[in-house]
């Protein structure tokens, strides 16, 4: 069969795959702990379902227009307002089905082909498959010294006359860094100096522990929304936990956001009426709601640091933020598609190869499930690979015997 060699060059994605495998698995009966997708267990925010059910139930379910419901577009300005200190008009914001179809429609709309776009590993799955979609080129730009932590002097080197934006992640999905106000200051500064968009994936944003905060970009510039080259791209799948809404947006300068609009106006039309709904009563709602998962997350953060730093050999970082975390697992296997299959055969566990990500040697473990998970998915990585551990280990009411070590 002939089908583009673009389209088959594109990489399935791993945590989606890995989600479906471990569903397979529990529908057989298994008891799979999932480590591996980032999605909070709580249910939506009251004010998110009656706004959803109120728009289904009156029956006028209808094209939006395409950047999205007025109401909505009003409630993102609000929360621009409030979180980023920007007034942005109706024209610097459109509504997309999530996140990652606003990334995607606005890779499209800034590349043209062969340009490049700076990543910074460890790096979010989708950033390189996006940008090669749309005819770019992903330049990873990747830490030396074998921290999370991007260096200015990298990003520099890294620039060629083909560079048109830099992708910026932070709290970062997948280490939980929260980068350092100074770096994020240069960044902007830097971008701003070459002539480089700066898009900011801001999707956990609100989700930073200790009293910390992830300062946005804009912190670091004296222009606004349309005369700086800040793309801010947000949503309510990580904040709410309503991933399956697919609403998220992105806010910047009025010539991208209306090219933007354009390019969705011939591909989705519009996000669906009935989620946008749900998504403006989750942001005209009690906001206490994104604190509550905060702190619940803060709490899961705390038990899978206590689980892991019991064993010498998994270096953990301390994640600052987001659900994950992304130990180096290399004393046990340098190859972490390997380590991620053994663990998921032998142990019933998943977790995401670091090599999606950039990172080989490591395995990102979501915490955004229950306690109970996570306390019994660390369990059973220290049972298959640390011979200190007891080597018989419950699941469900199944004894495995650990006869590998
Ligand atoms: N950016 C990052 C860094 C993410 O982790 C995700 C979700 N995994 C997204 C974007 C996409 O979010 P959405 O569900 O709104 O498409």
């Amino acid at each position: 069969m002939s089908l583009s060699r673009l389209a088959r060059s594109i990489a399935e994605s791993p945590t989606l795959r890995l989600n479906e495998e471990a569903r397979i698995l529990r529908e057989r009966g298994e008891d799979v702990i999932n480590l591996g997708i980032g999605e909070p267990k709580n249910r939506a925010p009251i004010t998110a379902i009656l706004s959803a059910a109120s728009k289904l139930s009156g029956g006028d379910v209808k094209y939006t227009p395409t950047d999205g419901l007025p109401s909505l577009k009003k409630a993102i300005i609000r929360y621009t307002e409030e979180h980023y200190d920007r007034l942005a008009a109706p024209e610097n914001v459109i509504v997309a089905t999530g996140a990652k179809q606003a990334i995607h429609t606005l890779l499209f709309t800034l590349l043209n082909p062969q340009e490049e776009v700076i990543i910074l590993a460890p790096y979010w799955v989708s950033y390189p498959e996006m940008i090669r979609m749309v005819g770019g080129v992903p330049v990873v730009v990747t830490p030396e010294d074998g921290t999370f932590q991007p260096r200015m002097e990298d990003i520099e080197r890294a620039v060629s006359g083909y560079t048109k934006a830099v992708i910026l992640n932070t709290p970062n999905n997948p280490s939980g860094m929260v980068f350092p106000e100074n770096f994020v200051a240069d960044l902007v500064e830097f971008c701003e100096r070459k002539n480089l968009y700066l898009i900011t994936d801001d999707i956990y944003h609100q989700l930073v522990f200790d009293g910390q905060r992830a300062a946005p970009a804009y912190n670091f510039t004296l222009k606004d929304v349309e005369s700086s080259r800040i793309i801010v791209i947000n949503g309510i799948s990580k904040l709410y936990g309503m991933t399956g809404f697919r609403i998220g947006w992105a806010v910047g300068p009025r010539a991208i956001i209306e090219i933007m609009a354009n390019v969705q106006a011939q591909t989705t039309s519009c996000a669906s009426a009935v989620l946008q709904a749900g998504a403006e009563g989750a942001l005209t709602g009690m906001q206490s709601f994104v604190e509550s998962l905060r702190l619940t997350i803060q709490n899961n953060r705390d038990v899978v640091m206590q689980e892991l730093t019991g064993v010498a050999s998994i270096v953990t970082r301390r994640p600052q933020g987001t659900f994950y975390c992304l130990p180096d697992f290399r004393y046990y296997n340098q190859d972490s598609v390997a380590l991620s299959n053994f663990l998921l055969k032998k142990a019933l566990v998943v977790t995401v190869p670091g090599k999606e990500f950039g990172m080989e040697g490591h395995l990102r473990l979501s915490y955004s499930g229950g306690v109970k998970d996570l306390t019994e998915g660390v369990a059973r990585i220290k049972w298959a690979l640390d011979p200190n551990s007891p080597n018989e280990i419950y699941i469900g009411d199944r004894k495995l015997v650990r006869d590998w070590l």
